[in-house]
């Protein structure tokens, strides 16, 4: 009920004025109460100490009469206006001094007076004269002697005067306290239109940014610190805004880069459920990773370290780990996240597959490149050691035989260092392309007139078929050409002898064009297809070597190809034979890009 600030202001405003009414009331009732009391006692000492006359007169005026009473009756009589004794609530009384018996009194029909401290006192010589302020009546006692007769004169007030005058005063703080509430409640609510409205609406508006709209701004109205709450509340409104944009637009940023990162991330709680989790670990893992679902930390990574050992995986800050999925190699790093409260654990999946790759063919490569140089070298070696040894005892022509094996083999061996340089140039992008335009058709008929001989002196047919109109192409003419005579000489070298290797050209749509080299010889099988163009990769090593073959001259023909944007490729035909296509764009390897 008093929840309201309302009510709670028109409470504080009654109990206000009702304590200051009763404060000031029971003040004034005080007062007036003790006031009257010391103004009786006062009254009494004026006439019964100061007045020596009068005590005088008392005690000796006409004391030899007979009827003494009456002589001290009408003594006070005399003095009733200085005593303040009016017959109703203030009146004299002349007692016995031995039995109290009422002998003359102002009151009429006072036959006896009860009984009082102030009386007894005087019944024993005393004067009593002791006020009490809490008894009901004021009450004064004098004993007197006079004419050997023992009297008490006394004064009692019923305080009806100041009874009547205390009732008078509490109806009339009655009715102020009526009013003053009257007015409290007229003021609480002039008091909650300028306090507690404003109030009203900041809690409005408190609520509005609460539930999520910072829209909402408050009309300040005044300049006192309501005011100024007013505007302290828009300007934290605006900054919680500001702040929350700022933490949505650092989230979504996050949210994007988990989204799209390559590196998986899986993000467990201390229990070991699934709470967040990216696509590339789920693509990673092969599996999905509902969040909160079925699957969990020890189904997934428990084989790698517990979820409590990565919640305190002590110096180093994190667990590894690694795994061999669905022909991938996986590096797994997992780390708690808050450490201090233990909130859970994340798990970090690096795909080091092309990596493991890489290294692997950089190791073969490294191998192949030994041995194939050793090769040509232990040639060199034995013939050399041979002639050193036999010095003068060979037929010349058997030395000159193996002096012209050593030649061979070291020009075998310039050769391989020279293959492997160019390819070392490619890899490391020093190899610049020195484009030209050229007639493409024009570079076809010199590459196939420069083989004509070698086909011949192989009993090959070597046909040439160019479509009309070829058109210029912008290339290195020396490297296409050197991709051409690679690609001939290839068909002429696995082609047994007598047999066929036709070349054709032709365009396609207005910017590509293509050349075709095949033969029927022996071919290529289904399962080394993808492979020829792989450093030092030969189907027939032996065959290869005897006519003089690197096993690079397709690395680097595709190489060459690949610079220029084109491409080389095995067509797809059945075996006798290969057929070899090569594509070009004829405004260069620049065609296309902006
Ligand atoms: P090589 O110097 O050994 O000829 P290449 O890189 O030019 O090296 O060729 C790689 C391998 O591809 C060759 O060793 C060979 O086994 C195979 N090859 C290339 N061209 C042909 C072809 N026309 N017919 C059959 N096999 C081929």
């Amino acid at each position: 009920m008093f929840r309201s600030l309302h009510m709670k202001l028109m409470l504080i405003m009654t109990l206000l004025i009702v304590s200051l009414m009763t404060v000031v009331g029971a003040f004034l009732v005080n007062s007036v109460s003790g006031f009257y009391l010391d103004q009786f006692y006062s009254q009494m000492q004026e006439v019964f100490q100061n007045d020596a006359e009068f005590v005088h007169d008392l005690r000796t005026a006409g004391a030899d009469e007979e009827d003494g009473a009456e002589q001290l009756r009408l003594m006070l009589d005399t003095y009733a206006g200085n005593l303040g004794v009016d017959g109703t609530t203030r009146n004299y009384y002349v007692l016995d001094g031995a039995t109290a018996a009422v002998l003359a009194s102002s009151a009429i029909d006072a036959a006896t007076v009860p009984m009082t401290d102030n009386l007894s006192a005087a019944l024993t010589g005393e004067v009593g004269d002791r006020s009490d302020a809490a008894a009901s009546f004021m009450d004064v006692a004098i004993p007197i002697t006079r004419g050997g007769q023992d009297y008490v004169l006394y004064i009692k007030d019923s305080k009806q005067t100041v009874q009547n005058l205390n009732n008078e005063m509490i109806t009339l703080i009655l009715e102020s306290l009526a009013f003053g509430l009257a007015i409290s409640v007229l003021l609480s609510f002039l008091l909650s239109k300028t306090l507690i409205t404003p109030i009203e609406r900041l809690t409005e508006g408190a609520e509005e940014v609460a539930a999520g709209d910072f829209s909402h701004k408050l009309h300040v109205e005044s300049r006192d610190e309501i005011g100024v709450l007013t505007a302290t509340f828009n300007g934290m409104a605006g900054q919680l805004q500001n702040t929350i944009q700022e933490v949505e637009n650092e989230r979504n940023k996050l949210d994007t880069l988990f989204l799209h990162m390559t590196d998986g991330v899986v993000a467990f709680d201390s229990a070991g459920a699934i709470i967040q989790s990216n696509p590339a670990a789920e693509e990673m893992l092969g599996r999905s990773l509902p969040i909160g679902g079925g699957v969990g930390y020890d189904a997934l990574f428990g084989d790698i370290a517990g979820i409590e050992e990565v919640l305190e995986p002590g110096q180093k800050g994190y667990v590894e780990g690694s795994r061999e999925l669905n022909g991938r190699s996986l590096e797994l790093l997992l780390a708690p996240f808050d450490k201090d409260h233990q909130a859970g654990v994340l798990v970090v999946i690096h795909d080091v597959t092309e990596q493991h790759k890489t290294e692997e063919m950089r190791k073969e490569f490294v191998a192949n490149v030994s041995h194939e140089l050793r090769t040509p070298l232990t040639n060199i070696h034995s013939y050399a050691e041979t002639l050193v040894d036999s010095a003068g005892e060979l037929p010349p022509a058997t030395e000159k035989n193996f002096l012209n094996v050593i030649l061979s083999e070291s020009d075998r061996m310039a050769h391989i260092v020279q293959d492997l340089l160019t390819l070392s140039r490619f890899d490391s992008g020093r190899s610049e392309l020195n484009l030209t335009r050229f007639s493409f058709a024009e570079a076809i008929e010199a590459m196939v007139s420069a083989n004509l001989m070698e086909a011949q002196r192989h009993g090959h047919t070597l046909t040439l078929e160019l479509e009309p109109s070829l058109p210029e192409i912008t290339a290195d003419r020396e490297r296409i050409v050197q991709v051409m005579m690679n690609v001939v000489s290839n068909a002429i070298k696995y082609t047994p002898d007598g047999g066929k290797i036709q070349v054709t050209a032709g365009r396609t749509g207005d910017d590509r064009v293509w050349l075709e080299v095949s033969d029927n010889g022996i071919g290529i099988p289904e399962k080394d297809r993808g492979r020829i163009f792989e450093r030092f990769y030969r189907v027939d090593k032996a065959r290869s070597r005897e006519s003089g073959g690197t096993g690079l001259g397709l690395s680097i023909a595709k190489e060459i190809i690949d610079q220029h944007r084109g491409q080389l490729s095995i067509v797809d035909k059945p075996t006798p034979g290969l057929t070899i296509r090569m594509e070009l764009w004829t405004e260069g390897p620049d065609h296309g890009r902006a």
